[in-house]
């Protein structure tokens, strides 16, 4: 299955995409974390790329769209992926749908994960991830069994930079101008789902589950 995983920041696609990977056995291809590694590292392009994720802008299309088939092909993932955070852009769609089509393949499904804006300024700004193992959390509506710890592997758990209050503002009006197209690109294609979202991680899955339920058997 290849499905692609759309919404604003804080929406809820990275805590999903674990859940469906686990559930499927599908992996998951996460831009932003593959972005924030090669910034950790200071690689050549993650040099590069870091003044843009520092504004709450984008990282140029052509770098995204070359490091996601790059990582496809090496990872063998042409039959079955999860993609959280990509595209983010039209053209960086239309990428997409040109490497598919270049294989005889199709997307299976766009989930589209709808939430106030309200809601996510309140989920990113009380997001905490560790900074060893990327695992997420959140203060209010998914703690750490100890504060400041990660329960996973112990690590500790920090405020990513770009969800201070004047970065989150400026995410979210890049995702309006420069993703939000895509809901339309994609309903046009059959292929969005809308997941509503407000409501606890548990519900927002089983929603999923159904979705995905009747993707496979269409
Ligand atoms: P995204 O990948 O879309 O930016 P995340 O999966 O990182 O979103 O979730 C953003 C924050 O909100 C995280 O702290 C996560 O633990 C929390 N979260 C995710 N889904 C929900 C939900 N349905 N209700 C409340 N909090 C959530
Ligand atoms: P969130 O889901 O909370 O918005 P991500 O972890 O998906 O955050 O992305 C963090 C940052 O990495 C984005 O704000 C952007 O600067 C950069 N980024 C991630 N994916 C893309 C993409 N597909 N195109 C351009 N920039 C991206
Ligand atoms: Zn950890």
């Amino acid at each position: 299955m290849r499905i692609v995983l759309l919404g604003p920041p804080g929406a809820g696609k990275g805590t999903q995409a674990k859940m469906i990977a686990r559930d499927l056995g599908i992996s998951v291809l996460s831009t932003g974390d593959i972005i924030r590694l090669a910034i950790k590292n200071q690689t050549p392009w993650g040099k590069k790329a870091e003044k843009f994720v520092e504004s709450g802008g984008l990282v140029p299309d052509e770098v995204v769209i070359g490091i996601v088939k790059e990582k496809i092909d090496q990872d063998d993932l042409w039959s079955g992926f999860i993609l959280d955070g990509f595209p983010r852009t039209i053209k960086q769609a239309e990428a997409l749908e040109a490497m598919l089509g270049e294989r005889n393949l199709s997307l299976d499904a766009v989930l589209y994960f709808a939430v106030d804006k309200e809601e996510v300024i309140k989920r990113l700004s009380s997001r905490r991830v560790c900074e060893n193992c990327q695992a997420t959390y959140n203060l209010l509506s998914n703690p750490p069994l100890q504060e400041g710890i990660c329960d996973r592997c112990g690590g500790k758990l920090v405020q990513r930079d770009d969800d201070k209050p004047e970065v989150i503002r400026q995410r979210l009006e890049t995702y309006e101008k420069e993703t939000k197209p895509l809901i339309d690109f994609y309903q046009k294609r059959n292929l969005l789902y809308v997941i509503p979202s407000n409501g606890p991680i548990e519900e927002v899955y089983n929603k999923v589950k159904e979705v995905l339920e009747e993707v496979t058997a269409r």
